[in-house]
């Protein structure tokens, strides 16, 4: 047989598959048990809104059709809601899809991509996947730290990734530090401002980077339905940017890369904005309870826009994750970040923050004695 390593493209050899979090029914299989919570992939606790269920429902009998290649409809309720011009926006399958396309229009071989230690992994693997070069900032306190990221810019850096808020630490950029660094990064240096959380974050002096657009022409930012819209196993997503970058990402897309199920959920869950305001204020009220609990268990954390908390434990964080595996509850170790003694955690349901706390307090109490 031929090295097909080899013969893969440069860049491409380095990579590792992306880990997602362990499905509840591998962990069935696994331990033969039952009763299994996950709060390893920050999905919406209160799953779709019912409404979105009934629009795949209607749409389903036409599914022998192509979908709306320019996802019309959908632009224009995005539109309505956010006030942005149909022109400025790129639909992708998911956000991550979004992040793909951004570093074929910009990057390559010879070009390099800043990112800040921690950072979501789809940055390098979509920088490296082009033949580009990455370069990692240290993070402070876990954060991205702006003013060290503008220092690294140099002659061949073309894109500079923010996650607002960050997976996994859950940490953030605030509008007063944002604005300053944008003002100083050359316009030929795109900047993404990824917004996976966007409508989690209700932190004091949080940016909306759309509001943005107008006065940055570099600036790129990606959001998405996978979140607070609980549509995660759909796909869908959207990037807003300049006319000419949106123009540049549309030419390379898939021209069906949003699907027709996905389009039509996407629009009924912008419709049912209660559901999402209700999933945003759930998350508040669990995120509440999580700290309050893991303070009084004198167990630091990461102060987190999202909804997902990091915990440090002060030493290796594996055997934590699989005791608690044990009594039925996924969460997800991030040693691939950087971070082996952290364990990351979904706020999920009331009855399944409490269930993680009192099975955390389990875990740590059998790793003691061992
Ligand atoms: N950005 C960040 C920071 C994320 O955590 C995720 C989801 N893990 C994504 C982007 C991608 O989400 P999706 O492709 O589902 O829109």
């Amino acid at each position: 047989m031929a090295d097909y390593l080899t013969l893969a493209q440069p860049g491409i050899a380095g990579l590792s598959p992306y880990q997602p979090g362990k499905p509840v029914e591998e962990l069935e299989r696994e331990l033969g048990i039952q009763n299994i919570i996950k709060l390893a992939s920050n999905e919406n606790p209160l799953g779709p809104s019912p409404q979105v269920v009934a629009a795949l429902k209607a749409a389903a009998p036409e599914l022998a059709r192509y979908p709306d290649g320019s996802g019309f409809m959908l632009k224009e309720r995005l539109k309505t809601l956010l006030g942005i011009d149909p022109a400025r926006l790129t639909l992708g399958n998911g956000s991550n899809d979004l992040l793909e396309l951004l570093a074929r229009v910009f990057l390559g071989p010879g070009l390099e991509a800043i990112v800040s230690e921690h950072a979501f992994v789809v940055y390098p693997l979509a920088t490296l996947a082009v033949g580009a070069q990455l370069k990692v900032i240290p993070a402070k306190n876990y954060a991205q730290d702006l003013p060290a990221t503008l220092d690294a810019l140099g002659p061949s850096t073309r894109m500079v990734f923010i996650a607002n808020p960050n997976n996994p630490t859950g940490a953030w950029v605030t509008g007063s530090q944002l604005r300053p660094f944008l003002d100083q990064v050359p316009e030929e240096v795109i900047v993404v401002l990824d917004e996976a959380y966007f409508e989690y974050a209700t932190v004091q002096d949080y940016p909306d980077g759309l509001a943005l657009l107008d006065a940055y022409p570099n600036l790129v930012v990606t959001r998405t339905f996978s979140k607070a819209y609980g549509l995660a196993g759909l796909r869908v997503g959207y990037a807003a940017s300049n006319p000419e970058i949106a123009d540049l990402l549309n030419r390379i897309r898939q021209p069906f890369n949003v699907n027709a199920l996905a389009l039509a959920g996407a629009l009924a869950a912008l419709d049912d904005q209660a559901h999402m305001k209700e999933t945003v204020s759930m998350n508040q009220q669990g995120m509440e309870y999580l700290t309050t609990e893991l303070g009084r268990m004198g167990l630091s954390f990461i102060p987190s826009a999202g909804n997902f908390l990091t915990i440090g434990f002060g030493r290796e964080a594996t055997p934590i994750y699989e005791a608690l595996l044990h009594l039925g509850v996924i969460v997800r170790p991030i040693g691939v970040y950087g971070l082996p003694q952290h364990l990351r955690v979904t706020v999920g349901t009331m009855e399944e923050n409490t269930r993680f706390i009192a099975c955390l307090q389990q875990a740590l109490g059998s790793g003691q004695q061992s």
